[in-house]
């Protein structure tokens, strides 16, 4: 079952005098609860952003595969100064600086924060995740394509643009329904079982385990992150690494339980936890989770330095980390984070697989 993991942007809205540039980033599994919780229509969190209400939705960057990338990338938005993979691509905009004391300047303005995010989205690892972006503004929409820069954003990313109705259809129909127990993968020929993590060709929709389809990406390469194109071993078309891991999903262990009621209890669940995230954003808390942020974005060099804290409470995520683009979130100076790009030895490869099939996939 694919979650939904999003990053967004908001803007405020309030009257007052040079508010107007005031915007928001932040992480949510359900971005219509999330913008009642900054609007104070749903009391518990959103603290941070109470003086500046009433704030608009001005887009969602969805489509992560697991939350600890939906994280880093929430992290680099808000910092792209700091992170090592963002920095050099935005020092070419001038509203993108860091304070004297080596601190990020907050980027003011929708179109500033856009810019960076048409950026990040050009850049390595996020180029190679399975990102959408989707608008949620009209006037934000139509200035898209006048960007210079979102000239040459990644082909197999959506741009999509309407209502939290359409953004939600959009979402159910990335969780469509997959073959039922009993298919075989087109690679190895074995019978899918309940619980196995799986992804199936864009073309002829074929199932493959998901390690199956990182042994095809990879080929004789130690590569970690897969850049080449592969092809299916079904019907041979070509397919990018990206389009292909859109589709990955976990075959459910409960054929009996409709999918609906599955996701309805997969999206409370969600909902709950991310509404005790932000209960819990007490001063302390909030230290502990922006050591745990900067843990997280091992890209960054100059990583705020935090006391050591408690564990912050996406801490039960961790363990789930191990993704093909996303180094372990050790938090150490940012030069001991594994590079994505680090090749691995041949003999890490079936490894390899098995991180690929235990990270991607909830
Ligand atoms: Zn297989
Ligand atoms: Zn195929």
């Amino acid at each position: 079952m694919q979650v939904y993991y999003g990053c967004y942007l908001l803007q405020s809205l309030t009257n007052v005098r040079r508010t107007l540039n005031r915007t928001y980033i932040g992480f949510t599994m359900d971005p219509r609860r999330r913008l009642r919780q900054h609007n104070g229509e749903i009391t518990a969190g959103a603290h941070k952003t109470k003086r500046w209400r009433p704030w608009q939705m001005i887009l969602c960057v969805w489509g992560f595969p697991t939350k600890v990338l939906a994280l880093q990338f929430e992290f680099a938005w808000q910092h792209p100064n700091i992170c090592r993979h963002v920095r050099d691509r935005v020092s070419h905009l001038g509203f993108c600086k860091l304070t004297r004391n080596g601190k990020q300047c907050p980027v003011l303005g929708v179109m500033q924060n856009i810019q960076v995010l048409v950026e990040m989205l050009k850049t390595a690892p996020y180029s190679k995740l399975p990102l959408r972006v989707h608008f949620i503004d009209e006037g934000a929409w139509a200035e898209l394509p006048k960007l210079p820069a979102a000239a040459g954003l990644p082909t197999h990313m959506s741009f999509t643009h309407g209502s939290f109705d359409h953004l939600e259809r959009l979402c159910a129909e990335s969780m469509m329904a997959m073959p039922v127990t009993g298919s075989e993968c087109a690679k190895c020929s074995g019978l899918l079982q309940p619980g196995e993590r799986l992804v199936s060709c864009p073309h002829c929709e074929c199932p493959l385990h998901l390690s199956c389809a990182a042994q095809i990406f990879t080929k004789e390469t130690s590569q970690l992150m897969p850049d080449q194109p592969g092809n299916c071993p079904k019907c041979t078309r070509t397919t990018e690494w990206p389009v292909l891991i859109r589709s990955a999903r976990r075959l459910s262990t409960s054929p009996s339980i409709p999918e609906a009621q599955v996701a309805a209890e997969a999206a409370e669940t969600d909902t709950e936890d991310e509404v005790q995230i932000i209960d819990s954003e007490t001063q302390s808390t909030l230290r502990a989770r922006s050591t745990k942020r900067a843990s997280l974005d091992a890209g960054c060099a100059k990583a705020p330095k935090a006391p050591k804290a408690p564990k912050a409470p996406e801490a039960p995520e961790a363990p789930e980390l191990p993704s093909p683009v996303t180094p372990s979130p050790k938090p150490a100076k940012a030069e001991d984070g594994p590079e994505i790009e680090r090749p691995l030895a041949p003999r890490l490869r079936d490894r390899l697989a098995m991180r690929l099939g235990g990270g991607l996939v909830i």
